[in-house]
């Protein structure tokens, strides 16, 4: 499972997804609706993953 939470201020959404691709999915259309970013730029979808995005487990 992956974990978004959303690194502004005034935002306090949070969700996950069971596979990255499907929670960048999912942050893009939040960052769309939400934040007003009609282009997400390449740069912004990085930082957004390297900051917002973790891996949660499932410990064996
Ligand atoms: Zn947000």
């Amino acid at each position: 499972m992956y974990e978004f939470r959303c690194g502004s201020p005034v935002c306090r959404t949070r969700f996950t997804a069971p596979t990255e691709d499907e929670l960048m999915t999912e942050v893009a259309r939040h960052v769309v609706v939400k934040h007003r970013v009609a282009k997400p730029t390449k740069s912004l979808v990085q930082f957004v993953r390297d900051n917002t995005i973790r891996e949660i487990g499932v410990k064996p």
